[in-house]
């Protein structure tokens, strides 16, 4: 959120480099298959490529999340839900540290995932009317807003600086920002 501090300069960098890190740590063929399905879940941060064969479904990392984002998905897999806690995850690592599975990666050495959002159709801005909400609530400058000729002024989403924590989900009016792959988001 503005003016919160909690998220120090290192912190950001490697926050930021989130499809680098998942390149050099996993094996391509896994990446393939965990962004090929258009109904792939979100997972916590730093799930390994082999979640869901780890997973016993406990619930521990949904207890420890202190921001209140994971809940139950289907087959009681643990997903990520951003209208639900606080509406954003901080990277706090809180729900690795809780897992007794080798569900995670290691956080000091893998980046959390390449999930980042995506502004679809329907926003306010591009349709005339005054909206900065989505940048105001990036703490990682990833949402810069384009002056207009006419109109105010519009977003466009940055994807290298996204870390697609999910705070402009939540936060936009209209509705209208998504998580996706990262490769989806340079598809479309
Ligand atoms: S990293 Fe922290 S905020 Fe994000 S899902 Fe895990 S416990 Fe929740
Ligand atoms: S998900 Fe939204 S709020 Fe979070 S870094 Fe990306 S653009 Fe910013
Ligand atoms: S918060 Fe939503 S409606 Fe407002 S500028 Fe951002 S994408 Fe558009």
């Amino acid at each position: 959120m503005p003016g919160d501090n909690r998220i120090d300069r290192s912190r950001r960098a490697f926050l930021r480099r989130p499809l680098a890190g998942l390149v050099e740590a996993r094996d391509q063929s896994d990446i393939k298959r965990t962004r090929d399905t258009a109904a792939d879940p979100w997972r916590p941060p730093w799930a390994s490529a082999t979640f869901e064969d780890a997973c016993t479904r406990c619930g521990a990392c949904l207890e420890a999340c202190p921001e209140g984002i994971l809940v139950k998905g289907d087959g009681g897999f643990p997903e990520v839900d951003v209208t639900q806690g606080s509406g954003e995850c901080t990277f706090c690592q809180a729900c690795v540290d809780a897992c007794p599975e080798p569900a995670f990666e290691a956080p000091d050495t893998h980046s959390p995932w390449d999930w980042v959002a995506r502004i679809g159709s329907g926003c306010l801005a591009t349709n005339g009317i005054v909206c900065q909400t989505c940048g105001d609530v990036c703490d990682y400058d990833a949402i810069p807003f384009a002056p207009e000729e006419s109109g105010p002024p519009v977003p466009w989403l940055n994807p290298d600086s996204c870390t697609g924590c999910g705070a402009c989900v939540a936060a936009c009016p209209a509705q209208v920002i998504k998580i996706v792959h990262h490769s989806r988001h340079q598809a479309n």
